[in-house]
């Protein structure tokens, strides 16, 4: 049956990908986004497509809908975005997560909230199970966005336990793949741009830290499990558990791309966590979801679309 979904944030990485999905299911989408990382062109494929609207507003506005389901993605996700301006990011994280609860009980939506591995900070417990409390500092520059999306947590749990509303919590470890911005600051991307152009690879600190690479599409299908699943309303964990040192996914990508770069070491940012690889056996029995595209293929597929697109750009 078709459904009439809100995609807060849908202009972004991640949540264009989503929109893909959904058109192509032949629902009804309303895309809501303040283009501060998302991008028009994300979605250009649609434009024209009777079931897509777009909305330019900000979370942090209370705004009145209708729909059956919100997807709340709205936020920055890289330490490069959500440091720019860290009161907006608490705002957005705080107001935009209340705003859409609001919309979400007063229209009897289904709600799912996009938080984040950085709820376990720089985590003392390895891998990461949803059980875990964290690690999170804060006061330090990344708890905008780690304070941001644990309150943001707690507003969701406490909607569904003080005013019955369907929720569902979606704890996303890193993840990559087409159209992310090349001036993102994400891993990823910084190190394909940078092997593309045989300029030096940056890696911050001396590159031992890790974290696990989820392709966009299985994280999608996973965002797309949890809402459908009943009687379970998280947190749960999607990510791919193969977990990689920042100097062994250089490495991978200077290989993939056939490039002259070099490594360079830069300065570490504070508090970056230690190590990252999430426990995922709740999603797979909750869900019976698990990753299906390997590092070494989502790598591959992102790079093919990062030269095209360098390509026309440079054209
Ligand atoms: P992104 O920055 O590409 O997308 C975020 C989108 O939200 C953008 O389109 C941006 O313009 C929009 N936005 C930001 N603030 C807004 C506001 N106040 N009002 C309206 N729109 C706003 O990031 P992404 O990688 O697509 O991440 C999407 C969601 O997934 C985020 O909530 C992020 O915290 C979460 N997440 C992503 C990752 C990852 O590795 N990509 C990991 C953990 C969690
Ligand atoms: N990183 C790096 N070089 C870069 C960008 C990031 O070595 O050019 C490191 C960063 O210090 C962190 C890891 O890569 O340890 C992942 O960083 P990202 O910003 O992608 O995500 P997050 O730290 O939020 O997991």
């Amino acid at each position: 049956m078709s459904s009439r979904i809100l995609v807060t944030g849908g202009a972004g990485f991640i949540g264009s990908h989503l929109c893909d999905e959904l058109l192509q299911q032949g629902h009804e989408v309303i895309v809501l986004d303040n283009f501060f990382t998302g991008r028009k062109r994300n979605l250009e494929q649609h434009l024209s497509h009777p079931q897509l609207e777009v909305i330019r507003a900000d979370v942090t506005e209370p705004i009145l809908l209708e729909v059956d389901e919100i997807y709340h993605l709205a936020c920055p996700a890289s330490p490069v975005h959500y440091q720019h301006n860290p009161i907006k990011t608490v705002k957005t994280n705080v107001l935009g997560t209340l705003h859409m609860l609001g919309l979400a009980k007063r229209v009897g939506a289904k709600f799912l909230l996009a938080s984040t591995s950085e709820v376990y900070g720089d985590p003392q417990e390895h891998p990461q199970t949803e059980e875990y409390w964290g690690n999170v500092n804060p006061i330090g520059p990344r708890s905008c966005y780690d304070e941001g999306k644990r309150i943001a947590e707690t507003l969701t749990e406490n909607y569904r336990l003080e005013h019955g509303l369907d929720t569902r919590i979606v704890r996303i470890f890193n993840t990559y793949g087409p159209r992310m911005l090349f001036d993102d600051g994400r891993v990823v991307s910084n190190f394909i741009v940078q092997a593309l152009a045989n300029q030096p690879i940056t890696i911050f600190g001396d590159g031992e830290q890790t974290r696990s690479f989820c392709y966009v599409s299985d994280l999608v299908r996973g965002l797309q499990s949890m809402m459908a699943v009943k009687d379970f309303s998280g947190p749960v964990n999607l990510g791919n558990p193969e977990e990689f040192t920042m100097n062994a996914l250089a490495e991978k990508i200077i290989q993939l791309t056939g490039s002259s770069s070099k490594k360079v070491n830069r300065e570490l940012p504070q508090d970056d966590p230690t190590r990252r690889r999430p426990d995922i056996r709740r999603a797979q029995e909750k869900l019976g979801w698990e990753p299906a595209v390997s590092v070494d293929d989502g790598l591959q597929r992102t790079i093919l679309e990062f030269r095209e697109r360098l390509e026309s750009v440079e054209s």
